[in-house]
């Protein structure tokens, strides 16, 4: 196979990124723009040893997955890999790439005997157990930058690259996003406020953070700046308090601004949000609730974006916990608590551990909050930290019935597999974020004596391939 040559191809699944997937003379090659089911005519542009690119030339047959994308910007932005498919059609991707992780990588054989459900969004609108499967993320980080004709502009980047497309609000995001940025933008072009240029890391403004409550209806709108200070500030919150009442007066629910903050951030660095951040108005939080559990949420908390579907998600764990009020649960990889708090409420004693210490104070804090004695957090890797204890003080206090695990992408450290397989909990809770690594962690906790039992599928980012997946694991 040759760059810029031609074939015809049908596409028959979708990667992680959203590209198409099809098959030249075995070889597996990825397109953009592409949907499963099409056949279409493609040129080689990139040859590796095992798999190739191509580029969409000609769409003979489009699938019958394809619909209009409903954002206009799709084509353009580098966010949403889905758009052009229907959203029925998403979540049988998703399940086909959970099933199939759990049959090839894990070894398990039809493994759809174990599926419970395939948890969706809302197609019509947000209910309170659904949120709408386009407008359910409660934060949004717009970069601001100017257009052609050197007005302010808040945007997206383009796929993989640093030029901003215009944009003032995403199909994703909270519709209140646009009153803020275009308040945002108008108030920096009337003040003269100018806007920061990576190339020579000069200019104030840099990126508009908005937090909602999808509970509560608070907001907080945090500027980054590359500066110390603010100028007409006052200015500013008013123009957002304006907007605001316009929104409350022509949306569908209501929004309280409850904090203004301004971050600071003066490096030239991909990373958005600075060390440092500052109240401008009201508080330096929000507050939300995933289900009865109440979170402060400040700018540079880490938070369930996605906090409806979030709640489906840990009560399916929580249900698979199985808990009946005397177990001591661990969490591991806990964050700031929400399985762990969640899972309190049901348990004797839940131990939670988590590497990163902010995300653990804002644990403490939150169970503080909820007035919750019964939960302990640990900061460290859960490798070690379980580990040690588990070694110190062996068939002793840190033995647990039920072992939950939410790692990050990469999956479980084996040396925790390990420590929870000798354990050995009657029940074991695996939440994932990567069906890949799930499947492998689960050949190893198979051999270790434990067994598949369920398997929940919840989809919490719609218009892209990321899935979740809850699976029940018991001892033999
Ligand atoms: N359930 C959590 C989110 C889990 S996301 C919540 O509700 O907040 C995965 C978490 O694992 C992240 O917070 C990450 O910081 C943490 N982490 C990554 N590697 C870790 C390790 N080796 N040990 C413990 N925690 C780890």
């Amino acid at each position: 196979m040759d760059k810029n040559e031609i074939y015809s191809i049908t596409i028959e699944d979708m990667t992680e990124d959203g590209l198409g997937i099809g098959h030249i003379d075995g070889m597996a090659v990825f397109v953009k723009d592409t949907a499963p089911g099409d056949e279409a005519e493609i040129r080689i542009v990139k040859v590796k040893k095992t798999y190739a690119y191509g580029r969409l030339e000609k769409l003979n047959v489009p699938s019958e997955y394809r619909i209009e994308p409903e954002c206009p910007m799709a084509a353009r932005c580098g966010g949403c890999t889905l758009q052009h498919i229907s959203y029925e059609a998403e979540l049988e991707l998703k399940k086909k790439r959970v099933l199939s992780c759990l049959s090839h990588i894990g070894g398990i054989e039809a493994p759809e005997q174990y599926l419970d459900e395939v948890c969706g969004m809302n197609k019509t609108g947000d209910t309170e157990l659904s949120p709408s499967y386009l407008r359910y993320r409660n934060k949004m980080q717009f970069p601001v930058g100017k257009d052609k004709d050197g007005n302010t502009v808040t945007g997206f980047y383009a796929g993989r690259t640093h030029s901003l497309i215009p944009i003032e609000d995403c199909l994703t995001g909270h519709p209140v996003n646009r009153y803020i940025t275009a308040a945002v933008c108008h108030w920096a072009d009337k003040y003269k406020i100018s806007v920061y240029d990576e190339k020579v890391n000069k200019g104030l403004l840099r990126h508009i953070l908005t937090r909602v409550g999808f509970r509560t209806g608070e907001l907080m709108v945090c500027l980054v700046i590359n500066g110390n200070k603010l100028p007409f500030a006052e200015e500013l919150n008013h123009s957002l308090e304006l907007s605001i009442r316009e929104y409350n007066a022509e949306g569908d629910s209501e929004i309280n601004l409850k904090s203004v903050v301004i971050n600071i951030n003066r490096k030239a660095t991909n990373k958005i949000l600075g060390e440092e951040t500052r109240t401008l108005y009201g508080a330096d939080h929000i507050i939300d609730y995933i289900g009865d559990i109440k979170f402060q949420i400040s700018a540079q908390s880490f938070y369930q974006v996605n906090p409806v579907q979030t709640f489906n998600l840990y009560s399916r764990a929580l249900e698979y916990a199985g808990l009946n009020g005397n177990e001591k649960v661990w969490d591991m990889y806990s964050g700031i608590g929400t399985i762990s708090l969640f899972l309190s409420q049901k348990a004797s004693k839940v131990y939670g551990v988590e590497i990163i210490p902010r995300a653990v104070e804002d644990a403490k804090k939150n169970a503080a909050l909820n007035g919750i004695i019964n939960a302990e957090f640990f900061t460290g890797s859960a490798e070690d930290v379980v580990t040690e204890l588990y070694q110190d003080k062996q068939n002793s206090d840190y033995k647990a019935e039920v072992v939950v695990v939410d790692p990050p992408r990469k999956g479980c450290d084996n040396k925790l597999l390990e420590t929870i397989i000798s354990m050995s909990p009657e029940r074991m809770v695996y939440v994932s974020c990567n069906p890949a690594t799930l499947a492998r962690d689960l050949v190893v906790l198979r051999n270790g004596g434990f067994q598949l039992r369920r398997v929940s599928i919840f989809d919490q980012f719609s218009r892209s391939m990321h899935v979740e997946t809850v699976v029940l694991l018991e001892r033999n």
